[in-house]
């Protein structure tokens, strides 16, 4: 279109981009809508169990926020979670998953079966950049696990490896406070951001994700499955949990182990499941059968 113009206009937007920003803005208007219900009923959280590769048992879940939009239905999180980061909405919008998830650790907590093997319930949230730079997050997450009874120890918060590289010295304050509440922290999505390994020792960190990417690579050989190996050696060394994320077939599961990777994720052994599957997941405290 900008060609059409006339002499001296500039026209900057096409008319697909300017529909896209729309778009985005209609979205983002939703979003604030549905945040503003004091039900909240628009969005859910799923829970993607975490398993201990030598005998398969639960040791832990991760929540996953979804949103069913009223006109467009559900919205994968790589599309809103974007907007809900731009527009800061991921303040309230996290705020929220924190207290959801607390509620339902904390009753699985209670309902879990003890006794031998049966390794305690870690529950794992997500936090983005606007929430670790946001004022009050420590204050929000004391809160999250003082109303719901939820000992701090089980709770994790996964940050990207990106989002814990910027801005160094006051998200460094940040999380020695959220430390300080007895939590644990995780990088999220771990090999894929800025790579400088010195920062593993000036952050608090506790768990390694290793990112699906290098998962996925694992049958190829080659450079990303020298990157896992790599890795679940730095993990070992830092003393560090590794947990391998986006695992789907049986052959990384074995290739993993071999590497001396304990923990993992993924379709193979779950999806994200709603709570009353974990419900049900959790009953017998024993491994999660493929
Ligand atoms: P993530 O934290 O790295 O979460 C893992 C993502 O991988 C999830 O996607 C999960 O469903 C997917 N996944 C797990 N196993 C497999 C597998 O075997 N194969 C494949 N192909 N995918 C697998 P999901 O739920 O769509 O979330 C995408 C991203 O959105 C998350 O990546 C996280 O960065 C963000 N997100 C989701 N919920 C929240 C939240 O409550 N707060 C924040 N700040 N971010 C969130
Ligand atoms: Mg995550
Ligand atoms: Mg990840
Ligand atoms: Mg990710």
């Amino acid at each position: 279109r900008a060609k059409h113009g006339g002499k001296g206009r500039t026209e900057v937007f096409a008319p697909e981009m300017h529909a896209a920003i729309v778009d985005r803005l209609a979205l983002e208007a939703d979003l604030r809508r549905a945040l503003a219900e004091p039900s909240r009923d628009q969005f859910a959280v799923r829970f993607q169990p975490i398993v201990r590769l030598t005998d398969g048992a639960v040791v832990g879940v991760e929540a996953l926020v979804r949103w069913t939009h009223p006109v467009r239905g559900a919205l994968s999180p790589a599309t809103f979670i974007p907007i809900a980061e731009t527009s800061g909405l991921i303040v309230p919008l996290g705020a929220w998953v924190l207290r959801e998830a607390c509620r339902e650790g904390a009753r699985w907590a209670r309902s879990r079966p003890r006794g031998r093997g049966v390794p305690p319930l870690t529950l794992t949230v997500n936090l983005s950049g606007r929430q670790l730079q946001a004022p009050g997050l420590v204050e929000d997450v004391a809160a999250a696990l003082a109303e719901s009874g939820l000992d701090p120890a089980s709770l994790v918060l996964e940050i990207t490896e990106t989002v814990i590289m910027q801005q160094t010295e006051a998200n460094l304050v940040t999380l020695h406070a959220l430390k300080a509440l007895g939590i644990r922290l995780a990088i999220d999505d771990f090999g894929t951001g800025y790579s400088s390994l010195s920062y593993l020792q000036r952050f608090p960190i506790d768990i390694l994700k290793i990112d699906k990417s290098f998962v996925d690579g694992l049958s190829r050989g080659g450079s990303d499955a020298a990157l896992a190996r790599t890795i679940i050696a730095l993990g070992d060394t830092l003393a560090l949990r590794c947990i391998a994320e986006g695992v789907e077939d049986d052959a990384q599961r074995t290739h993993l182990q071999a590497l001396g990777c304990d923990y993992a994720q993924g379709f193979l052994f779950a999806r994200p499941l709603p709570v009353a599957e974990i419900d049900a997941l959790l009953v017998n405290g024993t491994a999660l059968e493929r």
